[in-house]
């Protein structure tokens, strides 16, 4: 095991951060400014922005055969050229022309594939994880020549070496004890002789070199890992909003930024608002207790959301509300089985049946109610649905979610709670058994109201420490 690294910080860039030669620099000053305050960076990033779902439309499309072929060629066609372009604004001479030549090799291997791809007509989960890991294999060696060209010490890392997985291919699982002993060969030598490391995240590879990856949004993932493995001090997940807010501020112009939140209250959150991070993902983090950043690179002065395992102590009860649509209720009335041993068995194999996810259930003496994204399986489930009971379903719902540590041990919280929307009909309410959670449901077209009135009574005074009230005066 090895000893913990407080200087070194682990920097993540999603897609946004590295999109075009722009956002790169940005990047690169970004990543700059952290070396200069004697931190120790090891950079990780995400394909260029939409890269990643252009790769696997050529794999799809080379697999159709017949006249997608040709769309197939032609995306990476579009992809080579929007790769060159960008290069070409980064570096310069003989830095470039290796660029070049890369970017070219890349692009003959990624057409050679989607040749056979389709002289095939297979695609095996294998073959489309090579195909899709050309994203970050292109984006890190240009941020990396990036940096270099800004008189920055990087050095690109092949993440291939270092994040170790199973062969699970689309959903790799990561081999800790491995990835920890790549790191501390290959990585750790580097950051000690002053380099950056930059490498991509997502992809990974088997003990025996078989490139996988670690699934859709996966590079956070590698962040988490490559911080944990490294023990680093933190880890810095940069994206293109300002952290984690108590609510939409398209809802909620007020909203205000949360400076700080537990693993379990962003835990919750992830449900309803995965656009920030997916807190699975930095559960090697968390778990090693290293706080986890989640930052704006187009706002670098801004703070963010400071992510930690244990919560820092709050005067408000609610960290956040959180709103989702598109729901349907299910109401289960088992009039006939009166909830007869093995009916909710019967009734969720039903669900299972359908790989249709259940959000929220409630139950009564003779019923449940069950609510799921509304989804085109739905009559299917319900007829089955009613040769056990009583079926009917309503849709253009909407769960509305209070997260926030403080909720337990708060006396008369949920008369509060629904004393502020009490003109707004209310359909089923839950507490999780984490006691973090309050839920409701209620109709889609009721959102916005009910978002106001609760932020503006669990809001109005908000704890200075947790919350950052200054940037509301700001813009008042
Ligand atoms: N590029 C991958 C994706 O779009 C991984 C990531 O960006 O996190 O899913
Ligand atoms: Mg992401």
């Amino acid at each position: 095991m090895s000893t913990p690294h407080p200087h070194i910080v682990v920097m993540k860039f999603g897609g946004t951060s590295v999109e075009d030669a722009t956002a790169i620099q940005r990047t690169a000053s970004i990543v700059a400014s952290r070396a200069q305050k004697g931190l120790s960076p090891v950079v990780v990033v995400s394909a260029m922005a939409k890269v990643t779902d252009q790769l696997l439309a050529c794999a799809a499309a080379a697999f159709a055969g017949r006249g997608d072929r040709d769309v197939a060629f032609e995306i990476s066609a579009r992809l080579r050229t929007r790769h060159i372009d960008t290069a070409s604004q980064l570096a310069s001479g003989d830095r470039l022309d290796a660029l070049f030549a890369i970017i070219h090799r890349d692009f003959d291997v990624l057409d050679e594939l989607l040749h056979g791809i389709a002289a095939l007509g297979e695609l095996t989960p294998r073959t489309n994880d090579l195909v899709v890991s050309f994203g970050e294999r292109l984006s890190s060696v240009m941020v990396a020549a990036a940096f270099a060209e800004q008189g920055m010490a990087s050095i690109h890392i092949d993440a291939r070496t270092v994040i170790i997985t199973n062969d699970h291919h689309g959903k790799a699982a990561p081999i800790e004890h491995a990835i920890e002993a790549a790191l501390t060969e290959l990585v750790l030598p580097l950051v000690d002789e002053g380099k950056i490391p930059v490498m991509g995240g997502f992809i990974a590879s088997t003990p025996e070199g078989t490139t996988t990856t670690l699934g859709r949004g996966g590079s956070d993932y590698t962040a988490a890992l490559v911080g944990g493995g490294l023990h680093a001090g933190a880890i810095e997940v940069w994206t293109d909003v300002n952290g984690i807010m108590t609510t939409d501020p398209r809802i909620c112009p007020d909203a205000l930024r949360v400076k700080t939140i537990s693993f379990e209250e962003a835990a919750e959150l992830a449900y309803f608002g995965a656009k920030v991070l997916h807190p699975a993902t930095i559960l090697p983090a968390v778990q090693k207790n290293i706080p986890v950043w989640v930052l704006n690179s187009r706002n670098p002065q801004n703070e963010g959301t400071k992510i930690t395992a244990v919560p820092a102590p709050c005067a408000s009860p609610f960290k956040c509300i959180a709103a989702k649509k598109r729901l349907t209720i299910i109401d289960i009335v088992a009039s006939r089985m009166l909830l007869a041993h093995g009916f909710l068995k019967a009734v969720f194999d039903v669900f299972d049946k359908h790989q249709c996810a259940i959000d929220m259930v409630s139950t009564s003496e003779v019923s449940i109610s069950v609510t799921v994204d509304s989804n085109e399986a739905l009559p299917a489930i319900c007829a089955e649905l009613r040769q056990l009971a009583d079926v009917s379903y309503e849709g253009a719902k909407a769960l509305i979610c209070m997260v926030g540590e403080d909720i337990r041990g708060h006396a008369g919280i949920a008369a509060q709670v629904f004393t502020a929307v009490q003109h707004v009909n209310i359909r089923m309410i839950s507490q999780g058994a984490s006691e973090i959670n309050m839920s409701f449901m209620i109709d889609e077209q009721d959102v916005e109201e009910a978002v106001r009135s609760l932020h503006t009574k669990f809001f109005a005074a908000p704890d200075e420490t947790v919350f950052d009230v200054e940037a509301r005066v700001v813009t008042a």
